[in-house]
């Protein structure tokens, strides 16, 4: 049976990078990016069901009757989710999923899948995020007040998270979290299989002389 795949997930205040992040790693190796469903009014440039799905309140409130999502959330005033079956079905199968959800969706993830690693994006500085969220063009005044609002509450919540990587640039975050998922693959409790014999860590025969 293939290894299971890892559960990356990642989240941080709006402009933090997560987005341009996500795309730089899924450019340097093969990772199963999970489409969230949203509410949400499509950006320009976003492509539907690649970016998003994008669907109505009502169609979301069925979703949620259903069961369909793993964990959802209402995020600066519109809901977004995480369909449920592919993403469980990917790991499964063995490969990396990586989801760019936010806080609250990661913390119910995080308590019902707790082997999943967690990364939180920080900006280099509150300024900065200003700079590069007012510079990505997409929101509106109101929108663009909201998000800068939330960011000074979410980063506090960098504490509940396995790691933090500063995006000063994107070429570095990205060679971190690399790094992360290196280390990770590594550790004795996702390695069992392969080097211990029993639960109560007798070596694996493949070690004896
Ligand atoms: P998020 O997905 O977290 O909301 P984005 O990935 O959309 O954030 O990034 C917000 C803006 O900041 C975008 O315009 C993006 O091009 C820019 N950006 C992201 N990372 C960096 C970086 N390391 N240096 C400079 N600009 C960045
Ligand atoms: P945006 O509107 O900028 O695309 O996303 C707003 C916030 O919603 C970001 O923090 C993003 O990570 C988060 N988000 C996107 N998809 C999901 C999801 O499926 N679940 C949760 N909980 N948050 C999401």
């Amino acid at each position: 049976m293939a290894d299971k795949g890892l559960l990356i997930v990642l989240s941080g205040p709006s402009g933090a990078g997560k987005g341009t992040i996500c795309k730089a790693l899924l450019n340097r190796q093969k990772f199963w990016l999970s489409v969230s469903a949203t509410t949400r009014e499509p950006r320009k440039g976003e492509i539907p069901e690649q970016s998003y799905h994008y669907i109505t309140k009502d169609q979301f409130k069925t979703k949620i009757k259903n069961d369909d999502f793993l964990e959802y959330a209402e995020v600066y005033g519109n809901f977004y989710g995480t369909p449920k079956s592919s993403a469980i079905e990917k790991i499964e199968k063995g490969e990396n999923v990586i989801l760019e959800i936010d806080i609250q969706g990661a913390l119910k993830v995080k308590e019902n899948y707790p082997e999943g690693i967690f990364i939180f994006i920080l900006p280099p500085s509150m300024e900065e995020l200003k700079k590069r969220i007012i510079g990505r063009g997409s929101e509106t005044a109101e929108s663009l007040v909201t998000r800068f609002k939330a960011a000074y509450k979410e980063v506090n919540y960098v504490s509940k998270y396995n790691y933090a990587v500063i995006n000063d640039t994107v070429e570095e975050a990205v060679s971190k979290i690399e790094s992360i998922i290196v280390a990770e693959r590594c550790r004795v409790d996702r390695m069992k299989d392969k080097i211990l014999d029993s639960k109560e860590g007798i070596i694996h025969e493949r070690f004896y002389d």
